[in-house]
């Protein structure tokens, strides 16, 4: 409840979140690492939590990466982590479509890595992956010259560095045909990447796909409930009231967690900074209010070991 909301993490808090809770949620971008920088204490939190029997999964909305990519680099760091604990937007497109039982083909604006999970999953794939040839001479697109597949039924937005004007077109023209289905992985802004410029996230290319074709899509990732419903049909035993959700960002990570449910735990080694979070205490969203937070994951690992 609100008034139970933004504690400052105790060494108390800390140990009763490990009596309490069998599932750890993690984002990884602010929270675990700022690649290639890992922080200080993240795999031995991972390793201290695996030890004493918990759940992990990593809750990432980055779609430009598969889970063996993630497996992979939390090996190299030093934790075991099997691809079924990655829970990434590209494999969480692929599972969400499995759901639906769906039949057809996909136009997907992303990149490899979606094409990636989605086929690996069957899903057909029709264009989108990569450069439109058709983008270096757009002053000259006919439509003739489109190609336009008869059987795509899907229309799906990642992050995609190769966008252009012509595959917006292609996205937009795709869903303006009877009950053709719009996907998002999700609607970040910008990446947490740089300090100096702005990255675009996948909200923005969403925005013009969207925009163009009057429509508004299912967004998959955090803060939406689809990421949440992936994890439990393939870990049913997951128990929101059992789990706690640590991230960065509150408008994607808190939101997610609070409004399934679980406990959240917010980081300042990421995208919010204390100042901000005490200016949300004074409005009225109480979706973006952790019930915890903390320093960085190294204060919440000397809590629970102390
Ligand atoms: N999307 C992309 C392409 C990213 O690179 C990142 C972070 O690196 C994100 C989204 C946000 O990821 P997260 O949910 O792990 O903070
Ligand atoms: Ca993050």
């Amino acid at each position: 409840s609100a008034s139970e909301s933004c504690t400052r993490l105790t060494e108390a808090h800390s140990k009763s979140l490990l009596n309490n809770h069998d599932t750890f949620l993690f984002d990884c971008d602010g929270v675990l690492w700022n690649f290639p920088e890992i922080f200080p204490g993240a795999v031995e939190l991972l390793n201290y939590l695996t030890e004493h029997g918990k759940q992990l999964f990593f809750v990432t909305n980055n779609s430009t990466k598969t889970q063996d990519d993630y497996a992979k680099r939390f090996n190299d760091i030093g934790y075991k982590a099997k691809p079924e604990q990655i829970i990434c937007t590209a494999w969480l497109t692929a599972q969400h479509l499995k759901s639906i039982d769906f039949k057809g083909r996909c136009y997907v604006l992303g990149m490899h890595s979606m094409a990636h999970e989605l086929e690996r999953e069957g899903f057909e794939i029709c264009g989108g992956i990569g450069p439109d040839p058709l983008a270096s001479d757009a002053t000259a697109i006919k439509t003739d010259k489109l190609n336009l597949d008869p059987n795509v039924n899907c229309v799906i937005s990642a992050l995609d560095l190769h966008v252009s004007y012509i595959k917006i077109l292609k996205a937009a023209t795709y869903l303006n045909r009877p009950n053709v289905l719009f996907l998002a992985t999700n609607d970040d802004a910008s990446l947490p990447q740089s300090d100096e410029v702005i990255m675009p996230g996948a909200g923005t290319i969403l925005a013009s796909v969207a925009t163009a074709a009057c429509r508004s899509p299912t967004i998959l990732g955090k803060p939406h409930a689809p990421m949440f419903d992936a994890i439990r049909s393939v870990f049913p035993n997951v128990d929101p009231k059992r789990t706690v959700m640590i991230g960065d960002r509150v408008e994607t990570d808190i939101a997610f967690g609070n409004r399934q449910g679980t406990t959240t735990l917010l980081v300042f080694s990421g995208a919010t900074s204390e100042k901000y979070l005490d200016s949300l205490k004074q409005g009225d969203e109480r979706d973006l209010l952790p019930s915890f937070c903390v320093k960085d994951v190294q204060q919440f690992l000397n809590f629970l070991k102390s």
